[in-house]
């Protein structure tokens, strides 16, 4: 994918805005991998809480705070399920007026989408159930994990 990227890119300007908490392992993974040059900004959203349910309607806690206009913007998640998140991103990044943007997920729950995006960029389409490590939390726990575990109870 950081290939596939950095060739994608190689004539861009390309800023990489990563969803906290939960994608910044993925973003300094990949962000590594890449061979272009690049910057990087954050945005926060309200969160599942301690629950295991999608919010139905994501809350901007952090905005972006890099001046984006006239650059190329590549959304950084660590996993899409039902994807109002990604689509509520792509309407706020929208009103700062970069050049492009693209969407690149870690995981992808495509059986669970209740809004249609587009994601550019995917490492792995998994199948429904709560996933935790490698960055994702299941109530600030778990984050550290090496590997991509499957919560049961
Ligand atoms: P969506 O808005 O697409 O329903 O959900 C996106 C956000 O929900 C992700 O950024 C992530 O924080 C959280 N999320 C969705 N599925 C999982 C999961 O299986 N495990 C964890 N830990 N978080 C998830």
């Amino acid at each position: 994918m950081a290939t596939r990227i950095s060739h994608d890119y190689r004539n861009g300007d390309l800023v990489l805005i990563a969803v906290l908490k939960g994608a910044f392992i993925f973003l300094a993974d990949l962000m590594r991998a890449l061979t272009i040059p690049v910057c990087i900004d954050f945005v926060q959203l309200s969160s599942y809480g301690t629950g295991i349910d999608s919010s139905e309607k994501p809350f901007l806690k952090k905005g972006v705070d890099a001046d984006i206009r006239s650059k190329d913007v590549l959304i950084i998640e660590d996993i899409v399920d039902t994807g109002l998140t990604m689509a509520f991103l792509i309407d706020y990044i929208g009103t700062l007026g970069p050049r492009t943007i693209k969407t690149c997920a870690f995981l992808d729950k495509w059986e669970r989408r209740k809004v249609e995006i587009r994601l550019d960029y995917v490492c792995q389409k998994v199948e429904s159930g709560f996933l935790v490590g490698y960055g994702l939390d299941y109530d600030e726990s778990y984050r550290a994990l090496p590997e991509i575990y499957r919560l049961t109870v």
